[in-house]
């Protein structure tokens, strides 16, 4: 697998190093003036440009809603992680139709915070320290483009137990978000911490939800299928990515969203094609079938969704299209 990594922050320090007259000075005084900027436009609810573009707020009903930008990796061998039961010229054909390259996707991680007014919930942390070999693991740097500390979130929830996703929890060995509680999947905690894990493929994953996830257990609140995480914010089991793995429906004042996780995981080849094999679903079979409920339901009622892995800022709609559904992103339903 090859990374290719563009990093808007050091394109943006390296234009501002070019600038004649007192670079540094111009270049920390622009930097100020952008994230005073960002700040200002985040509290209107639109997009936010800090961290390039790396924040997008919503207003659904009295809640606002924040996608932030953990980062991004380009893979090649598209093949080998989606349509994985189809030939590599029929995926790279998809790609093609849809304007896409046929042998490079770009993976984005996009953890949201939800700010109800008395609760700043988490659902999801990024890829932590992990993920700066690639320049992801800006999740904080989001939080404070959108005018929060990591000790101000009172709730974090995990969707499922990945790495993508829980990697922020940790910073330098103690839990990153000091003021939380947590919320975890009572069937995903069940699984990754059982025993049984050892000597299975699934092992590795299971000794990083050790170190990482199991230390928090005392402080956390277990979900089941229909739980609420807070009023408003209510549990869906999804399984197939993982044998846990949780979406949510999110309504305030009779508006309403999905946060859809990992259910499809390319907004192309898992949406188009859901029935396509994807190498990070852990049962194929029952991932498809989790898609297919899933966006039916979205497509039908016309619910927008945010999805982790949809390129940012990973938020908008679907209607029915072929063997499956079609993309189409948000623009400004969420501005007013
Ligand atoms: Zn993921």
């Amino acid at each position: 697998m090859t990374d290719s990594i563009v990093s808007r922050r050091g394109l943006m320090t390296g234009t501002a190093a070019g600038i004649i007259v007192a670079p540094a000075l111009l270049a920390s005084r622009r930097q100020a003036a952008a994230e005073e900027a960002a700040k200002g436009m985040a509290a209107e609810g639109t997009t936010a440009t800090s961290m390039g573009e790396g924040i997008r707020a919503l207003k659904l009903g009295a809640f606002r809603i924040t996608v932030i930008r953990d980062g991004f990796r380009a893979a090649d061998k598209v093949n080998e992680a989606f349509g994985t039961d189809r030939p590599k010229e029929e995926v790279a054909r998809l790609l093609a139709d849809n304007f896409l390259p046929g042998d490079q996707f770009v993976n984005s991680f996009s953890p949201v915070l939800v700010e109800t007014g008395t609760e700043k919930i988490l659902f999801d942390t990024g890829m932590g320290e992990m993920g700066a070999s690639f320049g992801a693991g800006r999740l904080v740097e989001g939080l404070a483009a959108a005018g929060v500390k990591p000790e101000d979130i009172t709730i974090v929830v995990l969707t499922h137990f990945h790495p993508d996703h829980f990697g922020g929890l940790m910073s330098g060995g103690k839990p990153a978000f000091l003021g939380a509680r947590y919320v975890f999947g009572e069937t995903e905690f069940a699984f990754w911490t059982a025993p049984d894990r050892k000597g299975t493929p699934a092992e590795k994953n299971h000794d990083m939800v050790m170190q990482t996830i199991h230390p928090l257990q005392d402080r956390a609140t277990f979900l089941k299928e229909g739980d609420s995480v807070v009023s408003g914010i209510t549990a869906m089991l999804a399984p197939g990515h993982t044998p846990g793995h949780m979406i949510f429906g999110v309504e305030s004042e009779g508006r309403k969203l999905m946060l859809t996780a990992d259910t499809c995981n390319h907004y192309v080849l898992s949406l188009q094609r859901p029935d396509w094999e994807v190498r990070f679903d852990a049962d194929k079979a029952a991932a498809a079938a989790s898609r297919r409920k899933v966006f039916d339901m979205i497509a039908t009622d016309r619910l927008a969704f945010i999805g982790y892995h949809m390129p940012f800022p990973a938020v908008g709609f679907v209607e029915k299209s072929g063997p499956g559904y079609r993309f189409v992103p948000a623009s400004y339903q969420f501005d007013i």
